[in-house]
């Protein structure tokens, strides 16, 4: 209490956000032990919310206020706070804080009786909630929903929202919020007349609230166990339950529950025929209905107010307060079926266009999915592709001499066994001839290696553009070359070599202005059966040196060779 006091000292000397934390501590303070004092403390940070920096800091604000009105039961005052409240949550994305806000602006709208603003609400809540999953408000909504189709004398429907909440309650172990859903499911049964059900769940709800000392709660059970005992013609038992929860209702200062009891108890009292306990009984519940702007428990006061004078025949009065009742009863439920059906339609009709958002969404997701599969499938051909060019080249490498471009031994030797096979199968003859330039070392030796280079590089495209297309050359070593000439007989191989041998012989080759000639031997020979590759090719080899011997610049067949 010391620290309380110095707050409060503190409070006028302070200003801005300092003077708003202050304000709202003593409001929090103060919510135990005087609601009104509370109240005002947090109406006073009202006056410096300009210093409340932040939409969702606004919101709290505006939501403590109409919390602590909700809690003092004066549903009018805190609506218009929840409303700004929403205002500045609107715009940001605090969801679970949406949700709460509208489930208790249901509430609010619930005790005014505005039961079609009060479903809106609890449908907008229980949307936000089954969005995000927040499985304990989807419950609380779920019982909310239920308690406007009890209102509205929807049973069946009540029961089932009831039964949802239940189900997810119990999940969640939560035994307040178990209890709270007995509670409910036992009015359904009371009103549709199965007491003893209704009894067994009332006591369910009873044992829970009191381990959880829920006064508020174990008052509103005692209050229904009575109406059991009344309507079983019990009204000891039920005057005994009334009181009970009376006695609750005075000492924590319940005004509704005082209320709402005390027109159960004058209805139990009338029927006894104790018209003063059950008159004083009704002032009390119209002074705190009244207050609380609680019409339906005020239209119930008027209601047992105009019966009782009725029986005591006073018929004027009687009628005034029937005319009272039938003028608030048309108020609160004039047309609102209708209401509350297009809004329950609305809420069906929002969901479906949310499945048909979602069945888009994942036809777009899918579709998503099928061009990303193809666009991997493209990069994979084109990867494959360039694999697949990129064996070929060096596939073609491995082949190829680099410095002549011509085939290497390697490949030149597998062409040659494949025209070998050729050969076996259908006697296809070929030839096969060997070539070294003459005196190459000189040559060499005289302009460089580099020139040594140049002229092998410029005899290659010779030899190329004289040799026939089916015709094959290979590089065999430093400067000499091989020839495979398919479908090609010994003669004709000949033929070739000295248009070859020819050819280089007159040609002039130009190193940096330096004029340079060469020539050429050569060994030819013809495959047959009678000889493999290799003997074929030392065959040619043969008549190579054979024609480096006598004189060079030749062509030696391999049938001229001297033993
Ligand atoms: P011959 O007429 O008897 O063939 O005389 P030659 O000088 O050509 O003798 P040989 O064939 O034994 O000499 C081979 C020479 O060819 C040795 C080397 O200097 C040269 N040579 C071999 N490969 C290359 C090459 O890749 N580049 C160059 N520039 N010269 C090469
Ligand atoms: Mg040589
Ligand atoms: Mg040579």
């Amino acid at each position: 209490m010391k620290y309380t006091r110095d707050l409060e000292k503190v409070l006028n000397k302070t200003s801005g956000r300092e003077k708003v934390n202050v304000l709202i501590q003593l409001s929090q303070i103060y919510e135990k032990i005087s609601l009104s004092k509370s109240i005002n403390y947090a109406l006073e940070i009202l006056d410096n919310i300009s210093f409340v920096k932040g939409r969702v800091k606004k919101a709290e604000i505006y939501i403590m206020i109409g919390d602590l009105y909700k809690k003092h039961e004066e549903y009018e005052k805190a609506y218009p706070h929840y409303r700004n409240a929403l205002e500045s949550l609107k715009k940001t994305k605090n969801d679970k804080r949406k949700a709460e806000l509208y489930n208790s602006m249901g509430v609010v709208c619930f005790m005014l009786t505005s039961y079609d603003q009060a479903l809106e609400y609890y449908l907008f809540s229980l949307s936000i909630r089954e969005e995000i999953n927040d499985k304990k408000g989807i419950a609380d909504s779920l019982n909310t929903v239920g308690n406007i189709y009890f209102q509205l004398h929807n049973y069946q429907k009540a029961l089932e929202y009831y039964k949802r909440s239940l189900e997810i309650r119990t999940e969640l172990k939560d035994d307040v919020a178990i209890g709270k859903s007995y509670n409910n499911i036992g009015n359904i049964y009371s009103t549709l007349k199965d007491y003893n059900r209704a009894l067994d769940s009332y006591n369910d709800a009873l044992k829970l609230y009191k381990k959880s000392s829920e006064h508020k709660l174990i008052a509103s059970v005692y209050n229904n166990v009575g109406i059991i005992h009344r309507e079983r013609n019990e009204p000891q038992k039920a005057l005994e339950s009334f009181k009970k929860s009376l006695k609750i209702a005075k000492k924590e200062d319940l005004t509704y529950n005082l209320a709402n009891t005390s027109n159960e108890a004058a209805r139990t009292y009338f029927e006894l025929k104790k018209y003063i306990e059950a008159e004083n009984l009704l002032r009390t519940a119209l002074e705190g209905a009244k207050k609380l702007n609680a019409r339906n428990v005020e239209q119930e006061s008027y209601e047992i107010l105009s019966e009782l004078y009725y029986a005591k025949k006073d018929y004027r009065k009687a009628c005034d307060y029937y005319k009272k009742y039938s003028d608030m009863k048309d108020a609160i439920y004039g047309e609102l079926s209708g209401k509350i059906a297009e809004i329950q339609s609305r809420y069906i009709s929002d969901q479906k266009q949310k499945e048909a958002e979602i069945y888009r969404l994942k036809n777009v997701e899918m579709a998503k999915y099928i061009n990303d599969l193809q666009k991997a499938n493209d990069l994979i051909r084109k990867k494959n592709n360039e694999l697949t060019d990129a064996y070929t080249k060096l596939d073609l490498l491995a082949r190829t001499d680099p410095l002549t471009r011509l085939s290497n031994r390697r490949d030149i030797l597998e062409k040659i066994k494949y025209e070998a096979m050729k050969f076996e199968r259908s006697g296809e003859k070929f030839a096969l001839g060997i070539s070294d330039i003459d005196n190459f070392k000189s040559f060499n030796d005289s302009y460089g290696h580099d020139c040594g280079d140049f002229v092998l590089v410029n005899l290659a495209n010779i030899m190329r553009s004289v040799m026939r297309k089916q015709d094959c050359i290979g590089r065999w070593g430093g400067e000499e070359f091989i020839f495979l000439m398919p479908k090609t007989d010994l003669e004709g191989g000949a033929v070739i070599a000295e248009k070859l041998r020819k050819k280089i012989e007159e040609e002039v080759f130009y190193y940096r202005d330096i004029k340079l000639n060469l020539t050429m031997t050569f060994g030819i020979t013809a495959y047959d059966s009678i000889m493999d590759i290799d003997l074929c090719i030392n065959k040619a080899d043969e008549a190579l040196y054979q024609g480096k011997a006598g004189g060079k610049n030749v062509v030696i067949r391999v049938d001229e060779i001297e033993e």
